[in-house]
């Protein structure tokens, strides 16, 4: 079967380009699968705009909306094991982490289902004149381009597809070239809970090529994107001359703040699952260590001992807790910002060189690095490694913690460990990013809203305001008492 999804049929690519997905883990072929070229790309933005101006989606109340995607919800229940197996395929992430994968993604359907049925944003507004009716009412945007990455395929697509369809939008989705099988699995739910054909497309391929077209092409009112700064500049600059609205979601350079008086076995322990959880390969991954200065030797003696434990294996190694990284090309690029750290003045305390077990001699694996006594001018604490690599800076005080901690252009997540509660809120208070834990790191839940400051991104996902992104506000005045009024008299 072809696997392409345009106007609500399996479609194969027009000029039959094909691309291998092989598994990271140990380069195994998965599936090959179409590869959509630009002017396929242009017929699942035709199907989505014509299902937009003349089908039944944009219309269909709210609550029916809500109530399709809880099916979406159940669906994906049932069928979690098929998704979570095609996940870590196609990533070489733990299945168990695609099982908690699955379960999120469900519960994102769910929430959205749920603020869907429950209606309303919609106001009445109290003009002062009693001979008005005036509403503030909420619509669909229209055609949607969501452009996905690697990392979390499908939680990151669920992200903008369950908000856009609650919103009674129709959509193009462009997954990551790398990892499109639960996308494809995806589109099969959404058919199967019967939303109406062409609300739901499916382009397969190269952001230069089948992505590109999904922000530019005119008919397309808004493009939510979510993977790299240069790759969102670009996109952000391709939607200007259309003056679409833009969500973006991009990287992160998070801080992990210690203090000396954190509770120490948690804060070694959270610090190592903040880095290291799908090594590395996290938007909000606490790449960046500072602990204060009492602090330091201890923690971080601690921290490296217990990062040498951390086993690497494939998917379904029952022993391993944590994979490969996601190409040859992501390794390379993680070694050269271990090496520039290190031509730069850092300290190796662990990892840096591949591994040397034949098991994993065809994965793409590298293992946990903690490089210590690094300054905020190294490319590896400035820019995203994306990799299972930890810098380590020292502070002084609260003031040089907060400096440090927003010394970034990113602004997406950080944490602050202590136990003094007065300190822990000031601190939160003047990170410049979009989430803080408290003594925690990586939670979230889909009533809370996700996002970045500075060139983190703009706008937000999940929560209301994860909605409103798929939404344009109406203003209806309507006069019920109208009669000449004579101004120019
Ligand atoms: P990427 O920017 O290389 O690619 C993301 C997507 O964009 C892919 O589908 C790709 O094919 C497509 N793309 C590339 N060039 C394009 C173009 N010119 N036009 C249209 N589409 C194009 O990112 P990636 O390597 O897949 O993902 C890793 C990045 O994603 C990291 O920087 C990570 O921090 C970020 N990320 C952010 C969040 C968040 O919530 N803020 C979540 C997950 C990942």
């Amino acid at each position: 079967m072809p696997e392409l999804f345009i106007g609500g049929q399996w479609t194969a690519a027009s000029d039959g380009q094909v691309r291998e997905i092989r598994c990271p883990a140990d380069g195994k072929l998965v599936a090959t699968v179409d590869e959509a070229g630009p002017q396929d790309a242009a017929a699942a933005v035709g199907a989505a705009r014509e299902a937009f101006d003349n089908g039944p989606w944009p219309g269909t109340p709210a609550a029916q909306r809500g109530r399709l995607l809880l099916r979406v919800a159940d669906l994906l229940e049932r069928d979690k094991a098929a998704f979570a197996r095609a996940e870590s395929l196609d990533t070489g992430k733990r299945l168990v982490e695609s099982e908690y994968d699955m379960d999120d993604i469900a519960n994102c359907f769910r929430y959205f289902g749920n603020l869907a049925a429950s209606g309303g944003t919609d106001r009445v507004i109290d003009t002062g004149n009693p001979e008005t009716d005036s509403r503030v009412v909420h619509e669909p945007v229209g055609v949607c381009s969501l452009i996905t990455p690697w990392n979390y395929p499908l939680l990151q697509t669920a992200w903008k597809v369950a908000p856009a369809l609650a919103a009674g939008n129709t959509f193009v989705l462009k997954p990551s070239e790398l990892t499109p099988h639960t996308a494809i699995l995806l589109m099969g739910l959404l058919k199967e809970a019967g939303l109406p054909d062409g609300v739901a497309n499916l382009v397969l391929g190269a952001g230069a090529v089948a992505g590109a077209p999904l922000s530019t092409d005119e008919r397309v009112d808004l493009v939510s994107f979510t993977g790299g700064l240069i790759t969102g500049r670009r996109i952000m600059a391709a939607a200007a001359p259309t003056v679409k609205k833009i969500a973006l979601e991009l990287g992160g350079k998070n801080p992990n703040i210690v203090f000396a008086d954190a509770e120490f076995d948690t804060a070694v322990d959270f610090a190592l699952m903040a880095v290291f959880l799908h090594s590395g390969q996290v938007c909000s991954a606490g790449a960046r260590l500072l602990v204060q200065d009492e602090l330091h030797d201890r923690f971080v003696d601690e921290l490296v001992r217990r990062a040498q434990e951390i086993r690497l294996g494939g998917p379904f190694d029952k022993d391993a807790r944590t994979g490969p990284l996601i190409s040859a090309a992501h390794r390379d690029k993680v070694e050269a910002y271990v090496a520039a750290g290190l031509a730069e003045g850092a300290v190796l305390r662990c990892g840096g060189a591949r591994p040397e077990d034949p098991a994993l001699a065809n994965g793409y694996y590298y293992p946990p690095t903690v490089l210590d006594e690094c300054t905020p001018g190294m490319s590896v604490v400035r820019d995203e490694s994306f990799g299972p690599v930890l810098t380590v800076e020292r502070f002084r005080d609260e003031a040089e913690a907060v400096a440090l901690a927003n010394d970034t252009v990113y602004g997406l997540a950080g944490a602050v460990w202590t136990q003094d509660g007065e300190r822990a809120h000031r601190v939160a208070a003047r990170l410049r990013v979009g989430t803080v834990w408290i003594n925690d790191f990586h939670p979230y839940v889909p009533q809370a809203e996700w996002g970045g400051m500075k060139q983190s991104g703009v706008g937000r996902e999940l929560g209301p305001a994860g909605l409103a992104e798929y939404q344009e506000a109406k203003h209806i005045w309507r006069n019920t008492a109208a009669r000449p009024q004579r101004w120019f008299e």
